[in-house]
């Protein structure tokens, strides 16, 4: 009962707070508060301590994240699976880690929650179809896309930091309108959509939520996505 009363106590703490923490679903959610907080256990929920731990990558996570906004004026969240994280990506091998939002290019990126941006990619330079077309090859042979790859695919990027192990991307960009360092707040204009990284796939905005070195959506079922990702954007 202890466990459960300083389990509810942290929650609490952490939504009066809008913050972030990610339990893992392969312990009881008692034990990610009540004990000493081992290497492998949840981070605790209302400490200052990111949640890397329990976290990593393939790791069955249920974060806990926003409140967020929608990072595009008038937009909603997509229904079609094949635009949300754990959709696959044959032609690289690969898993989508992100949502992507259909949207012309031009259009204005908003930042989902206030944050202090840690990347921006004001310096850019596209790679070729060449380079492309080698890179999802290697892909395709050693059976996923490698982390240098994903961030090419990326192209031009802004990150925004929003503490607890809690960072936005924004991804595709064609322009940034922010730098490293800026504190913004819910809603600022930050840059506009494009098809950097991968043209191939027409403007849109990919947005992906970061949570310590995984993914919301790492290892979850589509039910399990589905409510975290109204948690996230209630
Ligand atoms: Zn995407």
């Amino acid at each position: 009962m202890q466990a459960r009363i300083a389990l509810a106590g942290a929650l609490a703490f952490t939504l009066a707070l809008g913050l972030v923490a990610a339990v893992p679903l392969s312990s009881p959610r008692g034990d990610a508060t009540a004990t000493a907080t081992p290497p492998h256990s949840a981070p605790a929920l209302a400490s200052a301590g990111p949640p890397e731990a329990g976290v990593g990558r393939g790791t069955r996570v249920r974060p806990r994240v926003g409140p967020l906004r929608i990072p595009l004026a008038g937009e909603s969240l997509p229904a079609d699976a094949v635009l949300l994280p754990e959709a696959t990506r044959d032609y690289r091998s690969g898993i989508h880690e992100g949502v992507d939002f259909p949207a012309r290019a031009g259009t204005a990126v908003l930042a989902a929650a206030a944050g202090r941006v840690v990347r921006a990619d004001t310096e850019f330079s596209d790679w070729t179809a060449n380079e492309r077309a080698a890179a999802f090859q290697e892909a395709l042979e050693v059976g996923h896309t490698p982390e240098r790859t994903l961030d090419r695919i990326r192209g031009r990027q802004i990150w925004i930091d929003h503490g607890k192990g809690v960072v936005t991307r924004y991804v595709h960009l064609e322009s940034v309108a922010v730098a490293v360092g800026d504190h913004v707040g819910t809603g600022a204009v930050i840059g506009t959509v494009g098809s950097s990284g991968y043209p191939e796939g027409g403007p849109h905005l990919h947005f992906e939520i970061r949570i310590g070195d995984s993914y919301l959506g790492n290892g979850l079922t589509p039910a399990e996505l589905a409510r975290a990702l109204r948690d996230a954007f209630p």
